[in-house]
């Protein structure tokens, strides 16, 4: 694997930016990512990494247990709205883009191709042509970027939104717009109907990209740099405050959280349950 410069040269722009490592959303994995209230608030567009946050690393297919939660999130956002960006599948290691091709293959979404790794300018770039160039552009605060790694998913996704604090900050028309649609009922929505029925109005956009940390690991790799990025955000969240107009800062966005019902405990047999049905089985 060779060295990602892109990441490694961060800790130098966390001099000036130290909020850059903060996540906009905490969750385990996708699971508890309430889609449809993400599209309702405004957010017409998704980016995901692939390793440990879909997939097994170095592996192609969908974690069995994300199935029905992928299957939402493509549903709401649209076909061609949700991408996958991955340091490894689309990238200058994937020769002739076959990995990308079966990412693509199974994960149901396109694949982007980039020069640089993550967290690179030239990556965000490519990810903004990308939007940009659809049937109907998505602008980069209409995105939500998902990942499980601070210094690539999260710093890319918070370098994007302090491109955007550049320009003027819409958060109080987007939180009016918020309350005023939360009445929707999506239960009728199918990919194709969502984009058209629940999008925003030119001039309403939610603070963004959001940036989603997903916590959860599916297979155990880079342990000590996991825990060394979970103890700097930590740190930087206690030690530093949110400037005005950084307006994710200011956003509730435990709203986007969706709540799964606790796994049931594996039920106990008695030793007579057990005999009653060896008896029947018999
Ligand atoms: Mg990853």
């Amino acid at each position: 694997m060779p060295l990602n410069l892109p990441g490694i040269l961060v800790p130098f722009q966390l001099i000036i930016y130290p909020r850059l490592v903060v996540p906009s959303l905490i969750v385990k994995d996708i699971r508890h990512l309430d889609f449809p209230a993400l599209k309702r608030a405004g957010y017409r567009g998704a980016v995901f990494d692939k390793d440990n946050c879909l997939t097994i690393p170095y592996k192609d297919t969908l974690v069995p247990e994300l199935e029905e939660a992928w299957k939402t999130c493509r549903e709401t956002f649209g076909e061609g709205n949700v991408i996958i960006v991955s340091n490894s599948a689309g990238t200058g290691l994937d020769a002739g883009g076959i990995q990308a091709e079966s990412v693509q293959h199974h994960l149901q979404v396109p694949v982007l191709f980039h020069a640089s790794f993550k967290p690179a300018y030239s990556c965000i770039s490519a990810i903004q042509t990308y939007f940009s160039s659809l049937p109907r552009p998505i602008r980069s605060n209409e995105l939500i970027i998902v990942g499980d790694r601070i210094f690539t998913d999260i710093v890319m996704a918070n370098r994007i939104q302090v491109q955007g604090d550049k320009r003027p900050r819409l958060l109080m028309q987007s939180q009016e717009f918020v309350s005023e649609k939360k009445d929707i009922d999506l239960g009728s929505l199918d990919s194709t109907s969502t984009e058209s029925t629940v999008d925003l109005k030119p001039s309403l956009s939610p603070p963004g990209p959001l940036a989603v940390w997903t916590t959860g690991v599916w297979e155990k790799e880079s342990m000590f740099m996991r825990c060394m990025e979970s103890q700097l955000v930590k740190s930087v969240e206690k030690w530093t405050t949110p400037k005005p107009p950084h307006s994710l800062d200011q956003w509730d966005t435990s709203q986007f959280i969706r709540h799964l019902p606790p796994p049931e405990p594996p039920k106990r047999t008695s030793v007579f349950s057990n005999l009653v049905s060896r008896f029947r089985t018999s």
